[in-house]
């Protein structure tokens, strides 16, 4: 099964897709994780994005559609995957189609989450996570079971993201609508896309994806 997640930031997206990832046994590919995680070992790719990265801007779609193409075709994507944060552009759509296409593969479902804008930014902002294994956290509504360890890793480093910050929010909604929305008319015209109501718990909007799934 291959599936797309899509929605603002704070939406939800890495959240569900790590449970479709258990639930449907599929590989999440998560492109914003994949990118902290060349800048934190200080790869090439990894110092010229992170400039990019905490300011809210996008990274070049050359070097993401390198990147999801690179990670696709690994063994652990053969039952499918879930891309989370990618594509988040009318070329990334595209050139997804297009890999797809060459190995003879398709989307299932392509699911948005939708979010209202304020609640988003009340989210973003107590928003944090395990720098050892990313499992997230927010400082009201979902914290580690004992104060400052990992429920997963049991790491002590749980942090705050540098785009998590009030400017660089704004400027990643502006990019998401400016740059991301437009995918949609594409997905809807090829009669892929739902949308679930990301308003809800986390719980219910799992149960929505989980409807869509079927
Ligand atoms: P995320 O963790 O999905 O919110 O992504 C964090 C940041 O990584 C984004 O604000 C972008 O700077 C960059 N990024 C992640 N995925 C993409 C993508 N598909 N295209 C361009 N930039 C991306």
């Amino acid at each position: 099964m291959n599936v797309i997640l899509l929605g603002p930031p704070g939406s939800g997206k890495g959240t569900q897709a790590k449970r479709i990832e258990q639930s449907r046994s599929i590989c999440h590919l998560a492109t914003g994780d994949m990118l902290r995680a060349s800048t934190a070992s200080g790869t090439e790719i990894g110092m010229r994005v992170k400039g990019i990265m905490d300011s809210g801007q996008l990274v070049p779609d050359g070097i993401m559609i390198d990147m999801i193409a690179a990670r696709i075709t690994q063994p652990d994507c053969g039952t499918g995957f879930v891309l989370d944060g990618f594509p988040r552009t009318v070329p990334q759509a595209e050139a997804l189609d297009e890999m797809l296409a060459k190995r003879g593969l398709g989307l299932d479902h392509v699911i948005v989450i939708e979010v209202d804008e304020a609640a988003l930014i009340d989210r973003l902002a107590g928003r944090f996570s395990c720098a050892g294994c990313g499992a997230s956290y927010h400082e009201r509504y979902n914290r580690p079971r004992v104060e400052g360890v990992c429920d997963v890793c049991h790491g002590r480093q749980l942090v705050h993201r540098p785009d998590d910050r009030p400017e660089a929010v704004r400027a990643r909604f502006e990019v998401y609508r400016r740059q991301t929305e437009p995918i949609l008319p594409y997905f809807r015209a090829r009669g892929v896309l739902r949308s679930v109501d990301g308003m809800a718990d986390i719980d219910g909007v799992t149960r929505q994806i989980e409807a869509i799934l079927g």
